[in-house]
């Protein structure tokens, strides 16, 4: 066999937002390609009418978008083998659901859902198989005549794959190696169904990898029972010798470690389980999302690729460049990988220390107009540099550094007790006079003359600093005092200490 170019692809189906395990199956996708010196295609399966939920599309583009997950084929970006929504494929599939009739691989089948239905009320564990197909309403149970006349009258119908028992379906699969089974656990899946006249997930999902020219098939573990089926199908189809390389991620469990993670674990225990926000088109239900809880698309990258695969080493902070040199296939676990939400925070922090502080500005700006405060971005980078450290998130900065933008109103009154002493009124009024005339109002100025004035006078340095602070700051938090001093300048010092020696005298 030569040697194909990897070709992968991510084909969720829009059934509602992307679960955070889906964005990992994305970003596995995308890692494996690009250092495989590959392509990666997002190709939208929607043959499922009944589960089709508008908007579902556009969110699942806008959130890989947000995480810099890039396609180089497939809906929104075009390419050579579209259509890549499957919904537009309808033609294509056909051809192959004839040729396996044809061959004799597969069968008309009739039985009705109240039918199925009865069957299965009447058998325990009823499965459509080589067992049972005889006592069906189907074209091998028929007599030909009659599946003709029921196919010229217009009956509606499904195409039923027709699997030999008792034969070792060996899957290989690059995580968990070979996996085998016996086909007569495997029922007669319908392929397609006349009422729509479309392919079910299977038949599209085998025909476009193949049409595709997909190498390596990167998904979900919950797709691992169906992978016998398809490479039964590759079989049926004639395509055994290019069928792609499979590898089924572990899942994402809950952060108990006990079970599948859920929407609902991130409802009790408040994370996102979804990348963006998401409001639900029918219920108008909104399920918080990744972005709009302040997280940065680097540090969501990050934390999910750890999460089922590890370098090799303890290295944890890896940009996408890293990971993509890193990335390997052999080495993604096969057992389930606990969703640790804390090492997610964990990473947003990281990500905020190591960006510029103009860019941690940036991302600050609108939460501070959302206060009604407008600042220079020259000041506002001041403050980020001197409290970025002390935060997880952007949108926390504010709770942290406020008062940079707007004085103290009142000033805490367990503070006050503790910290006010009766002659910090004094004292304090005597340091604005000798800060008054420094000049340039720098840090190190300020802090010096403040510095050689108190040992001069013999004051106790501590409880000068803590009457300052509060006169500044409103509490007992907060950076360096002369950090403070030299952002606020000299008029905001004075004007807020003028105030506190006035409210607290
Ligand atoms: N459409 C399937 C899904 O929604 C794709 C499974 C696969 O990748 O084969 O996850």
């Amino acid at each position: 066999m030569t040697e194909r170019k990897v070709r992968v692809r991510f084909a969720p189906s829009p059934t509602g937002p992307l679960h955070i395990g889906g964005v990992r199956t994305a970003l596995y996708n995308y890692l494996f390609a690009r250092q495989q010196g590959g392509e990666v295609i997002l190709r939208i399966e929607d043959t499922d009418s009944q589960r089709f939920v508008p908007g579902a599309e556009a969110y699942i583009v806008e959130a890989l978008g947000w995480l810099g997950i890039r396609f180089d084929e497939g809906v929104h970006t075009g390419g050579q083998y579209g259509p890549y929504r499957q919904s537009e494929r309808k033609e294509i599939y056909k051809q192959y659901v004839t040729q396996l009739l044809d061959a004799g691989l597969a069968y008309i089948a009739f039985d009705t859902p109240a039918e199925l239905e009865e069957k299965r009320k009447e058998t325990a564990n009823f499965q459509y198989d080589a067992s049972t197909r005889m006592q069906m309403r189907n074209s091998l149970a028929l007599p030909e005549a009659e599946t003709r006349a029921l196919l010229d009258s217009g009956a509606q119908y499904v195409v039923r794959i027709k699997i030999e028992p008792d034969e070792a379906v060996t899957v290989h699969d690059l995580i968990r190696g070979e996996v085998v089974i016996n086909s007569s656990i495997l029922d007669d899946k319908v392929l397609y169904k006349s009422a729509d006249g479309l392919p079910t997930y299977h038949l599209a999902n085998i025909v476009d990898d193949h049409l595709m020219e997909v190498t390596h098939v990167i998904r979900g573990e919950e797709w691992l029972p169906s992978a016998p089926l398809h490479v039964l199908l590759y079989r049926y189809l004639g395509w055994a010798d290019t069928m792609p390389a499979f590898a089924h991620l572990p899942l994402l469990l809950k952060p108990e470690g006990n079970g599948k993670l859920s929407k609902r674990d991130g409802d009790r225990l408040g994370f996102p389980v979804f990348p963006l926000e998401w409001k639900d088109p029918k219920s108008g239900e909104i399920s918080s999302g990744y972005r709009e809880s302040g997280y940065l698309p680097e540090a969501v990258v990050n934390f999910l690729a750890l999460l089922g695969w590890n370098p090799g080493n303890d290295q944890e902070i890896m940009s996408m460049d890293e990971l993509v040199a890193h990335f390997s296939l052999e080495r993604c676990s096969k057992s389930g990988a606990k969703f640790d939400y804390e090492k997610g925070k964990w990473f947003n922090h990281q990500y905020i220390q190591q960006k510029g502080n103009a860019e941690i500005a940036a991302l600050f700006m609108p939460e501070l107009e959302k206060h009604g405060v407008q600042a220079e971005p020259a000041y506002v980078e001041l403050v980020v540099g001197m409290m970025k450290e002390r935060v997880s998130f952007v949108k926390d900065l504010w709770a942290q550094a406020s008062f940079f933008f707007v004085a103290p109103e009142s000033y805490d009154e367990k503070t006050v007790k503790k910290r006010w002493k009766s002659d910090s009124a004094v004292q304090l009024a005597e340091l604005l006079d000798v800060l008054h005339p420094v000049e340039p109002f720098t840090l190190e100025h300020t802090e010096e003359v403040s510095m050689a004035w108190i040992q001069e006078k013999g004051y106790h340095l501590g409880n000068i600093m803590n009457a300052f602070r509060l006169a500044l700051v409103g509490e007992g938090k907060g950076p360096h005092m002369f950090d403070i001093v030299a952002a606020l300048g000299r008029d905001e010092t004075i004007r807020r200490t003028q105030r506190a020696i006035e409210v607290l005298k």
